[in-house]
């Protein structure tokens, strides 16, 4: 059986490692078909692309759009797209202007909760000074040991009703959609069962991104508890969606499932790569 990872991060957003060192990590973990998704930006693509097909590996363009659907914070993945489609690249450069100004306020949060010069720790992690994340901002708050992890970080900080939780708004549902199919990709909610999304507000999302266009939803996600596989198995059925299947990796060590223990999709859903090869 082909293995299939269609969500990771470069240090092109917030994850740790180079496009290339990404590629030679998910094929020692033993990855067939993979792709890069960095969140908001496709400039590790190109280096991604190149080093997994000295790999031997099959490799699909991707991104992760950051939409604001009903007030909350909504992932996007595209998948096949042409990284070079002029309207899916300026979409994505308007959705990263603004990180740098939240990264200064939520460094000023910070600050007022205790923790000075968090801007200036945060950037150390940054390797694209247009991609500041709440995870860079992570990292330094476990580095200096305010917390005890990533995760731990995530409930204390950052999120909302927490020191350092910058509301923002990005991308429309329609927006992301309309790029993403645009330059001829396949357009994808990750992880959705991580919203904090009623049942009903839930149904209305995957309607309205139906209605749009879109074709899939993760199902197997490194974001995803066990539970939740069966459940959006289920939904993408009865929904008419395809099925994804991603780690989500950051950094070695950083993600809740490890790249190489992601159990497969499913055997009741069509995979989104159903009909790729
Ligand atoms: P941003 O796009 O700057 O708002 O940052 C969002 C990123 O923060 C996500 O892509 C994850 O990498 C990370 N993140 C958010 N919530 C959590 C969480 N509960 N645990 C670990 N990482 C998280
Ligand atoms: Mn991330
Ligand atoms: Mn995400
Ligand atoms: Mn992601």
């Amino acid at each position: 059986m082909l293995k299939v990872d269609l969500h990771c991060h470069s240090n092109v957003s917030d994850g740790v490692l180079a496009p290339a060192a990404v590629a030679k990590y998910a094929h020692a973990a033993g990855v067939d078909v993979w792709a890069l998704t960095d969140h908001d930006e496709v400039g590790g693509i190109c280096a991604a692309r190149q080093e997994a097909q000295q790999q031997g590996m099959r490799f699909v363009s991707g991104v992760e759009i950051s939409i604001t659907w009903a007030n909350e914070t909504v992932h996007i993945v595209g998948l096949q797209i042409d990284e070079t489609n002029p309207q899916l690249q300026a979409g994505l450069a308007c959705t990263r202007s603004g990180r740098d100004n939240r990264g200064h306020e939520i460094a000023r949060q910070l600050a007022v909760a205790g923790i000075p010069d968090a801007y200036e720790g945060a950037l150390k992690y940054v390797g694209n000074p247009d991609l500041m994340s709440r995870t860079h901002f992570a990292r330094y708050l476990v580095e200096i040991g305010v917390c005890a992890s990533i995760p731990d970080v995530f409930k204390r900080f950052l999120t909302e009703g927490m020191p350092g939780y910058v509301p923002h708004c990005w991308a429309s549902l329609a927006d992301a959609v309309q790029w993403i199919r645009g330059a001829g990709g396949i357009a994808v909610i990750a992880h959705p069962g991580r919203y904090k999304l009623s049942q009903t507000a839930q149904g209305a999302l995957f309607d309205e991104f139906k209605q749009l266009g879109g074709q899939a939803i993760e199902v197997v996600t490194g974001s995803h508890t066990p539970d939740q596989y069966a459940v959006y198995a289920q939904l993408a059925n009865s929904y008419g969606f395809l099925a994804s299947r991603g780690s989500d990796f950051h950094a070695p060590g950083e993600s809740r499932v490890d790249f190489a223990l992601l159990p497969p999709l499913p055997a009741n859903v069509t995979p989104v790569w159903h009909d790729w090869f």
